[in-house]
């Protein structure tokens, strides 16, 4: 399990998630469904990890993994409620969290992101390999958008919606109050490496860590963007792996160390050793880091 979450992931960083999206056989894939009290659930099949919070009429939903995933979800999410999708958050614009977007949206859906991600889908970036994806299709795109923050209520549920740039410049956070789930997207979880793709820094990822570490208690449930539920103690630590990460990248580049002799040197072999990740995750790391220190 551990094994297929690291080279999905190294997929991704290699060649984008519409080509890993090509790659991959969904046939055979499983939602697994984990009730997280008060009618809230986190849902994990191909792609991102999905929370979805039900009301008396309809249900908010958060990601919608990979597109072929659709009637997966839709079966999983049937077999809790017959109530409608009526709202759709992506956490950010990567196709194994949005890929999902434009079938929901076809279903009557509303989309809510950050006003970024909007641009993101409607002109995607070039990927890894060099090559521009295709552009997502008016259904897929957010009808709804923010900036710094917003609420989405239905049928007595309300989604807290708050921007983060740590990930990407897309991220959205979602909290739902009444059940104490915050989704926090690819911007962290249990033990891994940081992932600081196109638009995030490392400020803007340990500032928006710092932020939901504070929105969050000891019984909070934490949704990733991959991997098992995380607790506040989870994200605390992955706060201060961040800082040292940070701090002795910084120390690197003080001393005039280049891009490369600061990757060469290995300041994050440690951390790696203890909260897994591949050489690459690493290396990518602490570039990322250094191209995005102030
Ligand atoms: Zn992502």
């Amino acid at each position: 399990m551990k094994q297929t979450i690291l080279s999905a992931a190294a997929a991704l960083l290699l060649f984008g998630t519409h080509a890993y999206a090509q790659q991959q056989d969904f046939s055979k894939v499983e939602v697994k469904t984990t009730d997280l009290g008060n009618k809230t659930y986190m849902l994990e099949g191909a792609g991102g990890n999905v929370t979805i919070a039900v009301g008396s009429d309809s249900v908010i939903m958060v990601d919608a993994q990979f597109a072929p995933m659709h009637d997966k979800l839709k079966a999983a999410i049937a077999k809790i409620t017959n109530l409608p999708v009526k709202y759709l958050i992506n956490t950010h614009y990567h196709g194994d969290h949005t890929g999902g977007n434009e079938a929901f949206g076809k279903e009557g859906a509303t989309i809510v992101a950050h006003q970024n991600l909007k641009d993101r889908l409607a002109n995607p970036p070039p990927g890894a390999n060099g090559q521009k994806p295709p552009a997502s299709p008016a259904d897929a795109l957010p009808k709804q958008v923010y900036a710094d923050k917003t609420t989405v209520s239905s049928g007595g549920r309300t989604a807290q919606l708050v921007h983060m740039e740590g990930h990407t410049d897309t991220d959205t956070v979602v909290y739902f109050a009444d059940a104490n789930v915050l989704d926090i997207g690819d911007t962290g979880g249990r033990a891994r490496l940081p992932n600081i793709a196109l638009g995030a820094t490392i400020d803007g990822l340990i500032s928006g860590v710092q932020m939901y570490v504070n929105m969050a208690n000891a019984q909070t449930k934490i949704v990733p963007g991959h991997g098992p539920l995380a607790t506040k103690a989870d994200l605390q630590a992955y706060h201060d792996m961040l800082v040292s990460m940070r701090d002795r990248v910084a120390k690197l580049k003080a001393e005039g160390k280049t891009e490369d002799q600061a990757v060469a040197a290995k300041p994050v072999a440690d951390f790696q050793a203890k909260v897994g990740g591949n050489d690459m995750q690493a290396d990518n790391a602490v570039r990322r880091i250094y191209a995005t220190l102030k």
